[in-house]
């Protein structure tokens, strides 16, 4: 396990815990899995499970499906969010609830592939210095079926590593595992990494596909509208 180095001092004011939850057990956990896979409703999920307990929790996206500070899945859930960009300190956004006498237990983190480098470093920061537990859900691979490097950097440091098992399956059955970027009804292999789009629009849209339909650039039969995807 790498250290992680952060400004010495940075965290010395964030309280630890209120003492119910072990002190030196909070964990940094990665979720990872092909887009579809229940990444959203499992970070919701998750939120519900420990606000039950009674913990304070934070629910941190970038770039949300919702174009909203939202976490919203599939399938319909939805819950308020922090919208994060390049320039959050995640320790500050920490530091700042506890100055307003507010607890943070746990931090979820939804669509973390668009995080910096740096965001994660400071997650792991907040786990080992302010016992906060860490849940990062997101994409391990980009279009191009390349690492992105948020997910690389939590391979790298997470205590936990989790491939999702909810099956994605490849229009030929196959199980789902790299998420296509499909331009004008073509697979591109190049260019920007983050191109948010609408995953139905015509223009910009992603499928997942197994790896064998992925290298050939096989899209398979045409997707039906996405109305009718909604009432299969
Ligand atoms: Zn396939």
């Amino acid at each position: 396990m790498n250290s992680v180095a952060t400004p010495a001092g940075a965290l010395s004011a964030i309280p630890s815990g209120d003492g119910r939850w072990r002190r030196g057990g909070a964990r940094l956990k990665f979720f990872y899995g092909p887009m579809d896979c229940g990444k959203s409703t499992l970070a919701l999920q998750m939120d519900h499970n420990h606000a039950r307990r009674g913990r304070h929790g934070l629910l941190l996206t970038r770039h949300d499906r919702s174009g909203a500070p939202r976490i919203t899945s599939r399938i319909g859930l939805g819950r308020e969010a922090i919208e994060i960009t390049d320039a959050t300190d995640l320790r500050d956004l920490v530091r700042d609830q506890w100055a307003g006498g507010q607890r943070v237990d746990y931090l979820i983190c939804d669509e973390v592939q668009f995080y910096t480098v740096a965001q994660v470093e400071q997650l792991a920061g907040l786990v080992d210095s302010s016992d906060v537990d860490v849940y990062a859900f997101g994409l391990a691979t980009d279009f191009r079926s390349v690492l992105f490097p948020a997910a690389q950097r939590l391979f790298e440091l997470a205590d936990d590593v989790q491939r999702l098992q909810v099956e994605v399956l490849c229009w030929c059955g196959r199980e789902g595992q790299l998420n296509a970027r499909i331009a004008h009804g073509q697979l591109v292999r190049e260019g920007a990494q983050v191109v948010v789009g609408d995953t139905v629009s015509d223009d910009v849209r992603y499928q997942v596909l197994c790896r064998r339909h992925y290298q050939a650039g096989d899209l398979g039969p045409a997707v039906p509208p996405a109305g009718q995807l909604e009432l299969a």
